[in-house]
């Protein structure tokens, strides 16, 4: 195995101090595949106390667990020693570390046969567990008893699941017998280590597999069940050739949408769609996103005339950056229904569209809100209105984008028209707030139990 420079200097610092230094873990699985190195974990016998002593830059990010964090010309390493794991509280974390003397004991902790070897210059790699023929015959299998290696951590049965659609491997007949049987550990796993790995199995450039694997374990259920409530349509994902096109966030966002997407019950599905990221902890930016998309392939208009070039741009400026997977996720969702014309037509007026030249907000317009206060709008979210309405003409006609047309299309139009529709807008939202005002009065007075019809009757009179 050929080491780059910088674990070859941590090999000598080691050795000339005496201590044993290994690569191990996945560093060892992807040489052995020709795949590339993400990060070159190591073990040693060295403490951690004895590790941060023999370089200048160090990290005791994991030290409770034996893990240093150590910096030599910049790239950084993980460096655990030796150790074993006390007994198991919760089927999570061991209560306890316990450091060990020999390799032997810390490659039997590991958690699979292909991430349990190691290597070091002495002795080359070592594999005490058969790492390597699994590695030849594409198998994820426990080291040890997988029912008792899933009870100790029961996230490694998802990790099972996602080396075997990352690797494209096998998981072996009674490692996958052992999740089924213990899928309901994972209920003591917190949600922050189950995303990271779902996350991964997603994005995997299998992710068929793993929602083979997912469901046939039964795991599946487990996550989804109180989220979904129904069972899942095969396959899940239709147009794998679209969705392996995507950027890592995108395919995320592309994924939940076809997962939490429901026509007969949108706004159900928006809840629970929320209640999941809010459990799991998913990033808003994706959040976000998702429940966009959810919202606006529901409110579609079923009548094909409504729809022409601006309504489209309407849509890109409302989603932007996802417009895309909207128009993706449409697709796939109502591909061969009877909304999938609704789909064909927005793609039929944004092919129309000159998506090189097309404007996406108000600061790329010709003209700015300074240039309206010139020509007699008054100081106010009239302004707002009229410079959207600026930026759907432009969309549609880029060539349309010129200071003096601009301001002769908003004088032609009137600066009145765009006063009487902000003062509509206003009533429209004091009328909104006034209504949440007596909802709020309404669950109030429900809480002191009083008389709601005389009051509220009162209120309004008022
Ligand atoms: P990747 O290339 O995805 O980082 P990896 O094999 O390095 O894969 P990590 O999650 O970084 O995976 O873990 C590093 C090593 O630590 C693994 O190869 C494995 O030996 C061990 N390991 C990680 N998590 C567990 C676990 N839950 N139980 C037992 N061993 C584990
Ligand atoms: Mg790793």
């Amino acid at each position: 195995m050929e080491l780059i420079p910088e674990v070859q200097d941590v090999f000598e610092i080691f050795s000339s101090h005496g201590y044993e230094i290994n690569l191990v873990g996945g560093c060892i699985r992807n040489f052995l595949l020709s795949k590339p190195i993400k990060d070159y974990d190591m073990c040693t016998n060295a403490s951690p106390e004895e590790v941060i002593a023999l370089f200048s830059r160090t990290l005791p990010l994991g030290i409770d667990y034996g893990t240093v964090h150590v910096f030599v010309n910049g790239k950084e390493f993980e460096i655990t020693t030796y150790r074993k794991e006390g007994n198991y509280i919760d089927h999570r974390r061991p209560d306890k570390v316990v450091f060990v003397e020999d390799i032997k004991t810390d490659l039997a902790r590991r958690d699979f046969t292909i991430n349990a070897m190691a290597y070091n210059e002495k002795d080359g790699i070592i594999d005490l567990f058969h790492g390597r023929k699994d590695i030849e015959n594409k198998i994820i299998r426990t080291v040890g008893d997988p029912n008792v290696r899933f009870q100790e951590d029961a996230i490694r049965m998802l990790r099972a699941i996602r080396f075997a659609c990352t690797l494209d491997f096998t998981i072996e007949e009674d490692t996958l017998k052992a999740i089924q049987e213990n899928k309901e550990e994972l209920l003591k796993i917190s949600c922050d280590r189950i995303r990271l790995e779902l996350n991964q199995i997603i994005l995997s450039n299998h992710i068929e597999k793993g929602i083979d694997y997912l469901k046939s374990t039964g795991i599946w259920d487990i996550i989804f069940q109180k989220y979904l409530q129904h069972i899942l349509q095969e396959p899940l994902l239709k147009n794998l050739d679209t969705f392996a096109l995507l950027s890592e966030e995108e395919k995320l966002k592309y994924f939940f949408v076809i997962l939490f997407y429901n026509d007969q019950e949108v706004e159900k599905r928006i809840i629970l769609a929320s209640h999941f990221f809010a459990e799991y902890n998913y990033p808003k930016s994706i959040v976000k996103d998702v429940l966009e998309i959810m919202k606006q392939i529901a409110l579609l208009p079923l009548d094909l005339n409504e729809y022409d070039g601006k309504f489209v741009c309407r849509l890109i400026k409302k989603l932007q950056n996802v417009f895309d997977i909207f128009l993706n996720c449409g697709k796939e969702i109502f591909a061969n229904t009877s909304k999938q014309f609704i789909f064909d037509t927005i793609e039929k007026y944004y092919c129309k569209l000159d998506k090189e030249n097309m404007i996406k907000s108000r600061n790329e317009l010709a003209v700015h809100g300074k240039d309206l206060l010139e020509i007699g709008f008054p100081h106010n979210s009239a302004i707002s209105i009229a410079l959207d309405e600026l930026v759907e003409l432009v969309m549609e006609n880029p060539s349309l984008n010129e200071r003096e047309y601009l301001l002769e299309y908003l004088k032609n139009k009137g600066i009145e028209s765009f006063i009487q529709r902000d003062r509509y807008f206003q009533t429209k939202n004091n009328a909104k707030e006034r209504l949440k005002t007596e909802v709020i009065l309404h669950k109030r007075l429900q809480d002191e139990n009083e008389d709601l019809e005389e009051r509220l009757k009162q209120l309004i009179k008022e």
